[in-house]
């Protein structure tokens, strides 16, 4: 059977037998109590997989490993801003876990509480998500990194009863305190000032007062303690975890304990294909959905060895990456499209120096990865690379290849196929009719959500239905993307619904035009935004980076490319060559911004933009013309 027609089979299992399906994947996890249905639906679009059954995620991601890989490595953190690095094995992580959970405990902290952990690349965030969940607690990781507003927003939010947070991160060798931005939070939160348990890494003032308590002192105070893992339903929440807020406020996925488990350590088989014992490296952030399945559940869920990154993917060389998968024997990695666009600009000299043969698959995802990009990556590494295609409501790939079922042909540019689960839906946005092959579609997803996805917004299920399944009723789970699908069956993501260019009547998707410009050699990242017009509508209007390696396209040569692949009415009005773009921390092109300033406008109050100076830049070229 050649790959595609095994995936198929596959697929068609998960969609016409769901429950047997899903029952063989949940034999992958331990259960303290047997789930009596694979699944309850009785009340759409809520969905409870694994109805009846009960577990504990840090069990299965620590205990149950310590009598086979005890000794095995589950972190390797590694620190290229402290110069540092430190290995945890299983048998470690399982006392560091049992001492943090005893701390909570000791804090008041109980089944169902929240625990809000604003903290950087370090290995105590790991303990202090695992140990949440070990007392039945519930984590929401703020990226260590936003801003007081953005983190008091959320603080407000969550109501957690306790704050785990560091004195400092670090970033390209500068220290960031992050005890003035909590502090500074504390002054906008409207609820009861949570405790504070502080990890004093030596790197900043972190004043102990009145309800703040030091990491290391209270681990002291519980050495040795044991605290029995609290089975929970398998509905129960694991995590709160807030969207990047690319395109507005963002929303708290609520992700449940049993679902998710079963997902991501299905998603390690079947997708990811990584086996127990070997090395994954995701080069994301813990306060990223990328970081919570595939630097933290989905490797340590397998038995697998995770590797922890501290700092940036270009110090001290943007050779690093690469440096870390040839010592470590990485099998795996993980990463978003925009740190290897970084690399690309740089060429493939640092690639070539290190032996990758570990390396079997890399996989992107987050934003769109250009066939340019993706085609640069795959010549330079000797294993494959696969774009991948999720949101943090889903928590793992909607669309994807499969390297556990068998690779398919890649074709760039595209991520390949649903994954097992997703019953995924092309249809027009009018009638909600599915479009033709080669039609671009709003790409829905028919419910129920597979297990892993977010079962609600926190504390607003009305807020739940209303976002994602108002379009085309309960049935229907919206994820205001726009694709299509060609006639052999991929798919190629067009855009994001609410950034649709409009023409002339004409609909555009920022995605087609962003595409065709990476086409030309020079050209390392590109937004395309539409800006208003009087005659038309809209107008495009586009934001090119280029390579330091090759001279720069001119303007006109770039017009040209639009009107050529695409058509006149694609043409861009105007194209800045700029030195950067706004992105979110996450590595994600603030559009809106980018629409507002093209518009004369001020680009507002960004809390997640990664790099402010950008912008000021961005408004300096377009007042030049
Ligand atoms: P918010 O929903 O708060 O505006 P966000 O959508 O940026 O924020 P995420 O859940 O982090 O938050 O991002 C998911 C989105 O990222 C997808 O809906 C899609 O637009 C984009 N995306 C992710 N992976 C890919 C990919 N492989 N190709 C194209 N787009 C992708
Ligand atoms: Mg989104």
């Amino acid at each position: 059977m050649s790959n595609i027609q095994k995936y198929k089979e596959f697929y068609k299992q998960s969609m016409e037998n769901r429950d047997d399906f899903w029952q063989e994947q949940a034999k992958m996890i331990d259960w303290d109590t047997p789930f009596d249905s694979v699944l309850e639906y009785n009340n759409p679009p809520f969905a409870k997989w694994f109805h009846g059954g009960t577990l504990n995620l840090c069990q299965n991601a620590v205990d149950r490993h310590l009598a086979d890989r005890g000794d095995q490595n589950a972190i390797v953190w590694v620190s290229t801003e402290e110069d540092k690095e430190v290995n945890i094995t299983f048998a470690q992580l399982h006392k560091q876990v049992n001492e943090a959970a005893a701390v909570y405990k000791s804090l008041g902290v109980e089944k169902g509480d929240r625990i809000l952990i604003y903290m950087p690349m370090i290995p105590q965030a790991v303990v202090a998500m695992l140990a949440c969940v070990r007392i039945g607690a519930i984590h929401s990781v703020v990226f260590g990194g936003f801003a007081a507003h953005a983190l008091a927003s959320r603080i407000d939010d969550a109501t957690p009863k306790v704050v785990v947070t560091a004195d400092a991160g670090l970033r390209g060798g500068k220290t960031i305190a992050y005890q003035p931005l909590l502090d500074a939070s504390y002054q906008q939160i409207t609820i009861t000032p949570p405790k504070v348990l502080l990890v004093n890494r030596g790197l900043a003032e972190g004043a102990l007062g009145e309800g703040k308590y030091d990491w290391d002192e209270q681990m002291a105070k519980c050495a040795g303690q044991i605290v029995d893992p609290v089975m929970v339903e398998s509905s129960h929440p694991s995590y709160i975890l807030y969207t990047s807020g690319t395109t507005g406020t963002p929303k708290g996925v609520q992700r449940d304990t049993g679902g998710h488990a079963v997902a991501m350590r299905a998603s390690m088989k079947h997708i990811y294909d990584l086996q127990p014992g070997e090395t994954m490296f995701t080069g994301s952030d813990i306060g990223w959905v990328v970081g919570h399945s595939y630097i933290v559940y989905a490797p340590l869920l397998t038995g697998a060895t995770t590797i922890l990154y501290e700092g940036l993917p270009i110090r001290p060389d943007p050779g690093i990456w690469w440096s870390l998968i040839e010592k470590f024997k990485v099998s795996v990695m993980f990463t978003a499209p925009t740190a290897i666009r970084v690399l690309k600009k740089t060429g493939t000299d640092l690639i070539n120096k290190y032996d990758l043969t570990s390396l079997r698959t890399l996989f992107l995802a987050g934003e769109p990865l250009d066939s340019e990009t993706h085609r640069w990556i795959s010549d330079a590494l000797p294993g494959n690379v696969v774009d991948n295609y999720w949101q943090t409501e889903t928590g793992w790939p909607i669309l994807t290849n499969f390297a556990g079922i068998g690779l398919m042909e890649n074709k760039f540019g595209s991520p390949t196929m649903p994954a097992y689960g997703f019953d995924v839906m092309l249809v027009d946005e009018s009638t909600a009719e599915p479009v033709a092959a080669n039609e671009k579609g709003s790409l829905m997803i028919k419910a129920p959500l597979p297990p892993g996805c977010m079962t609600t917004i926190w504390g607003d299920d009305k807020r739940f239905v209303e976002t994602y399944f108002s379009r085309f009723g309960k049935e229907m789970y919206a994820t205001f993307d726009y694709a299509l699908r060609d006639e052999d069956g991929y798919y190629f993501i067009m855009g994001r619904d609410d950034d649709v260019i409009n023409v002339a009547g004409h609909r555009l998707g920022t995605r087609e035009i962003e595409e065709v410009l990476c086409k030309h050699s020079s050209v390392v990242e590109v937004a395309a935004v539409g800006v208003k017009d009087e005659l038309k509508g809209q107008e495009v209007v586009a934001f090119v980076v280029s390579s330091d390696q090759t001279e720069a396209a001119s303007e006109s040569d770039l017009k040209a490319l639009v009107s050529r692949e695409i058509g006149a009415i694609a043409r861009p009005k105007n194209i800045y060559m700029v030195s950067g773009l706004p992105k979110t921390r996450s590595g994600k092109v603030l559009r809106r911004a980018i629409r507002s300033m093209a518009e004369g406008e001020d680009p507002g109050d960004l809390p997640t933009i990664d790099d402010a100076s950008v912008l000021e830049s961005i408004i300096a070229t377009i007042k030049k013309g």
